[in-house]
Parts: C-alpha cells; structure tokens; sequence
C-alpha cells in the first residue's frame, strides 16, 4: 500500500451521510462464515511468515523471498483444490509470476474477484503488509475449497511488484480480452487487514462489506479510491471494485479510536514498511473481523 494523506481524509467526508446499509441474507455466506476464523488467517500467515524468514526475510519482487511466496501460495491453493495458474509481468528485463486461483464452480461470466499483493518492501517481511490480505484469502480460499456452491465462479489473485508500481495488477488488467473485463461483476482489493492500531476502511462498491464490518462490531469509514494500490489497474480499466484497508502511516482521530478502540493521535500501523513488520505487529481482533467481512461477502456476492 502506497498512501496520500490528503485523498485519505478528503474521502472521510462521506461517512457521515450515508444510511448503515444492511447484510444481505446469504446462507452459503453464514456457513462459511461460521468456519473461516481470524485463527485460521493467522496460522496462514505464520507458514508465510516461516517461508519469508527462510528465504531472506523479505519478499520483494525480485527476491527469493518472493518466487518462494508464488510457490507456496500455488500449493496451499491446490491442496485446497483450487484451479492455479501464474501468469507472468514484465518488471524490468524480467518476468515474474502472478497467482491466480479460479472456482470449477461457478458461471465463468459473471466473476466475483478477491486480490491481494503479495510482495512487501525490502525493508522487512511485510506481516501486516500485506501478509496479512495473502492470508486473509488463503483462509477463505481452503474453507471454501476449490468447488463451492456457488452461482458465479470466484477468483482469487495474489500480485507481484504492488510495491513498485503494481506491474503485476496492471499486466493481468492489460492481458484481458474486453469480454473477459465485463465478465468481472466486482473486484474486491485486501491491502492491510491487521494493523496493531487498527482502522476499518471501505472503498469503492463495499456496501456489502460495510455491513458486515458494521454487524461485526466496527463501523468502517468508507473511502474515495486514491490510487494507491491493486485497485488502481482495475478502476482505470472501467471493472466495478471495491476495497478494504486496516490503516497504515496515518494518525487514528479521537472519533476513530472512540468507534474502534485504539490509540487516537498515533498511527494505525507504527511498523510500515519497516524490519518490525512482523507476527509481533498484528492486531487479531481487526484480523478476524476482516476474515469474516470479506468471507461473507465473497459468498454472498457469489451466490446472489
Ligand atoms: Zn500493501
């Protein structure tokens, strides 16, 4: 995630005149809802964690770390049962991998899209960022297995060089046929789900998500797109999106932390991009709320 403070607040305006939308029934939504668990994202992200570790301590494109993270991604995804691909983009004079993991299940024309980056910085290992979105689809991804009921098929995607420039959003976005863009009813972007000072932001098309953060306790702050993650090739490219972030180098308001708990006047997340991003810096609560919110939303949206 890559953040301006300005397009931050400006979008904050909006929260205060919308009516709290509510959750669409959905009982293929509570059922999986019922059985992913911030428990389960965690110890997703504690295998991560152990493959970052072993391969450098970081996985910015380029690095082992990285081609380490496509591998193991690929394999939890399969034993899930899960149909992988890793489409390559162009960095440099260099390819790399993206993953992308599609339901047998499911109409092929009518999409519902999860994303989260998997690269970090150099700089550490990237828990919270964005190790914590990786983990938050990786949950959903085995308690849903690779055939779920559903009406329209769900793909899940994990991007190389978010970090960068999203090179690896922007070359899958740029490789779809025209048709294959309409095909997509929403992409929904996970960067951050888990800061130790955590916020509860909505993006874009997330009345669903909104609700259910709403009924899990934490009325989000809904936000303007800015430009500064996955969502971006996606928003450009005229596909409905949506997204959700936990906060990372902004300030949390007295009015945040009084809805949210917290510290007011100290950022959500003080290891940003920095060596301390680590298992240590991971708010579970925030996490197991996200795991929820975009569990029942990727059902719901999918079965409606
Ligand atoms: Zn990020």
């Amino acid at each position: 995630m890559r953040t301006t403070l300005v397009a931050l607040f400006a979008g904050l305006t909006l929260a205060c005149t919308t009516a709290a939308p509510t959750v669409a029934p959905s009982p293929y939504a509570d059922t999986l809802v019922a059985t992913a668990s911030g428990d389960g994202t965690f110890a997703q992200l504690s295998e991560l964690d152990r493959v970052t570790r072993a391969n450098g301590g970081n996985r910015a494109t380029g690095e082992p770390g990285y081609d380490a993270a496509v591998d193991h991604v690929v394999a939890v995804l399969q034993k899930a049962g899960w149909r992988v691909t890793t489409p390559e983009f162009t960095l440099g004079d260099r390819r790399y991998r993206n993953v992308v993991a599609q339901s047998a299940t499911g109409a092929p024309d009518r999409v519902v899209m999860a994303g989260a980056h998997l690269d970090s910085v150099p700089e550490g290992p990237g828990i919270n960022d964005n190790g914590s979105g990786v983990a938050t689809l990786l949950e959903i991804a085995t308690r849903m297995g690779g055939s779920p009921p559903v009406a329209g098929a769900v793909r899940l995607a994990f991007w190389g060089a978010e970090e960068i420039d999203f090179e690896g959003s922007q070359g899958y976005v740029d490789a779809l046929a025209p048709a294959e863009r309409e095909a997509i009813d929403l992409y929904l972007n996970v960067d951050m789900t888990a800061s130790p000072n955590p916020g509860y932001f909505v993006q874009g098309r997330g009345d669903d998500l909104a609700a259910r953060l709403t009924a899990l306790g934490a009325v989000p702050d809904r936000l303007d797109f800015d430009g500064t993650s996955d969502y971006a090739p996606f928003v450009d490219a005229g596909i409905p999106s949506a997204g959700l972030l936990a906060g990372d180098a902004e300030e949390k308001s007295a009015d945040q932390a009084e809805r949210w708990g917290g510290t007011a006047g100290e950022v959500f997340d003080r290891c940003y991009h920095t060596a301390c991003d680590d298992l240590d810096n991971i708010d579970r609560t925030a996490l197991d709320r996200f795991t929820d919110a975009v569990a029942g939303s990727l059902a719901a949206l999918s079965t409606g």
